[in-house]
């Protein structure tokens, strides 16, 4: 009877390892303004993100019928026909097409001092590609937009460049002292 009990523990402990594997869930979180205005013009998402909590935290004043934003993420291709519809769904309806399956997520319309929170999976983003994340509220896209980026490729790619940057950066750096030196002779 006492040999059951190592199996059973051991059975549990490979559960409990296996459940965070299961949701990586990453945070990231958007301030809007009554000046129509994001804080944030680029997101990114690591791909080991197996699902995106988004917080849209409207820090103006301004009630939603007059300053409401939201935050709708669709692929680049699909920001100008899901605006359109979206201005014709109107703002009972947030602003955006009911059921439109080219919004791939959409936080609620907010008004000053409001907190909105949309949770998404990963699983519908390819890893490397970016994404137009805006607000839904007509005539606000144009200033309220801004990019996703999903995936850690292009994000190696710039680290990779400075890195190999900065060596030949130190190299140049050192014939100036001298040269300065002759100045003076
Ligand atoms: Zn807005």
């Amino acid at each position: 009877m006492n040999r059951a009990c190592p199996a059973i523990i051991g059975i549990l402990a490979l559960a409990a390892m296996a459940m965070p594997a299961h949701a990586d869930v990453c945070r990231v979180s958007v301030e809007a303004n009554d000046l129509m205005q994001f804080n944030q013009k680029k997101l990114e998402i690591g791909s080991g993100c197996s699902d995106v909590e988004l917080t849209l935290h409207h820090v103006g004043k301004q009630p939603a019928q007059v300053m409401g934003h939201n935050w709708v993420l669709v692929r680049n291709a699909d920001v100008a026909a899901v605006a359109i519809a979206g201005q014709n769904a109107g703002r009972s309806h947030n602003y955006q097409p009911q059921g439109d399956k080219r919004i791939i997520a959409a936080t609620a319309l907010v008004g000053g001092g409001e907190t909105t929170t949309v949770m998404f999976s990963t699983a519908s983003l390819r890893a490397g590609n970016t994404y137009t994340f805006f607000c839904s509220t007509p005539g606000h896209r144009s200033v309220m937009h801004g990019v996703l980026v999903f995936g850690d490729s292009s994000t190696r790619e710039v680290a990779v460049r400075e890195s190999s940057e900065s060596p030949a950066r130190g190299n140049t750096a050192s014939p100036p002292t001298p040269i300065v030196a002759a100045e003076h002779t």
